[in-house]
């Protein structure tokens, strides 16, 4: 194939490089070259029917689309109906079940209660750590709210699995990405709008780059290509920034995930799609069961799919989540001064802004790319 004759050139076919990809090809009416590393399209949110069960299967861990922002919403209903799945989590504790995030279920049932939503806030001021004033962290935000024995049991040993760095070490905003809930209610997003592609995440892949303008190169490494493509071309990068810039100041830190899949003889095994497990001698974090995925599907009774969840250090060549320590976000800074002098080159996405993105934020940034730097400059590229 002629690599030279695309002026757009997109790596990576996750969120972001699939919906730019789709803008331009639709938009502009101009070519696009996607150019991706695996042997798929959809980057983490991919999803593929189990061949034993037809059950619909996340291979990179459960996503559930939820967004309150009605662009986002609107564009990605152009290409998929949702189902009405709505997200609950369990944590196991001590053979116990427990409502997760913490709402007044979770509350009642660890301290053997049974407060009303209006005795909550002087309840939670006898346990909280009151000394916090200004939390600077993961942990301090915490205790500020929840306290010592909250924490330790749901948060810490979980926080630490999953991350494999003091939860001092991590900004507070990874523990506000969960609520408190002073009620009954057991939803894990407070979104307007929730649910998982009725025929699946790959689904709505196929259909964002099922544009004639738009040719994917599946098992391709950018890197071992690039000297192949237009020296000028409009560039949207999505892998890891400090791989782009062949890790000149070093290495950022990732975590990545492995999961272990069994085949169970029973209709359900869990009763619900994710039960988390803070106790630090279970080595996995969260089990997920992706039947409960899909209410709306006539799946087999005789038997489900699990997949038990491990955290694991990643050397950047599986990465899941950037971890915003004080010192990674030094680094970042550095390969962002880096990529703001590029031009014609757009480095973004979960990996490209080293940022912990849900996926409408991701699917936010794309359009914002597109409209705002791309569209404008579009005489620039010709091809
Ligand atoms: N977390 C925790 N216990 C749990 C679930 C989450 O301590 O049972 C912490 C953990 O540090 C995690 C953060 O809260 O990284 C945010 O959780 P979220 O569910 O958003 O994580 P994700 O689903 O993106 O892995």
């Amino acid at each position: 194939m002629n690599l030279d004759s695309f002026s757009y050139v997109v790596v990576g076919s996750g969120l972001l490089g699939s919906v730019v990809a789709e803008r331009i090809a639709t938009q502009l009416d101009r070519r696009v070259l996607v150019i991706e590393k695996r042997d798929h399209i959809g980057g983490n949110c991919y999803s593929e029917e189990d061949p034993s069960t037809g059950i619909e299967c996340h291979r990179y861990g459960t996503h559930i689309f939820h967004t309150s922002n009605e662009q986002v919403w609107k564009y990605i209903n152009r290409f998929v109906t949702f189902n009405a799945y709505r997200h609950q989590v369990l944590t196991s504790y001590k053979d116990k079940m427990y409502q997760f995030p913490i709402n007044l279920e979770t509350i009642n049932s660890f301290y053997n209660l049974n407060l009303k939503p209006y005795q909550l806030d002087e309840f939670m001021s006898t346990v909280r750590d009151r000394s916090i004033a200004h939390p600077a962290n993961f942990e301090e935000q915490a205790l500020s709210l929840l306290g010592q024995e909250l924490y330790e049991a749901f948060f810490k040993h979980y926080t630490f699995k999953q991350w494999q760095i003091d939860p001092k070490e991590l900004p507070a905003s990874v523990f506000n990405r969960l609520p408190f809930r002073k009620n009954y209610v057991e939803n894990y997003f407070f979104d307007q709008w929730q649910g998982i592609p009725e025929g699946g995440y790959t689904q709505l892949f196929t259909r964002l780059l099922a544009d004639k303008n738009i040719t994917v190169l599946l098992n391709t490494d950018y890197f071992a290509i690039r000297d192949r493509l237009k020296k000028d071309c409009c560039l949207i990068y999505s892998g890891p920034i400090d791989r782009f810039f062949d890790y000149q100041f070093g290495k950022l830190a990732w975590r990545t995930l492995r999961f272990e899949k069994e085949i169970l003889p029973v209709e359900d095994y869990q009763g619900n799609a994710v039960i988390n497990y803070p106790e630090p001698a279970v080595p996995y974090t969260r089990i997920h069961e992706p039947r409960h995925l899909h209410p709306e599907r006539n799946y087999t009774r005789e038997k489900t799919v699990i997949f038990k969840e491990y955290s694991l250090p990643d050397d950047g060549n599986d990465p899941f989540y950037p971890i915003a320590s004080a010192s990674n976000n030094l680094l970042l800074s550095s390969y962002k001064k880096l990529a703001e002098q590029l031009s014609g080159t757009f480095i973004s996405g979960r990996l490209g802004d080293y940022k912990y993105y849900d996926m409408d934020q991701t699917i936010q940034r794309a359009l914002e790319i597109f409209e705002l730097s791309i569209l404008p400059k579009k005489d620039l590229y010709h091809g």
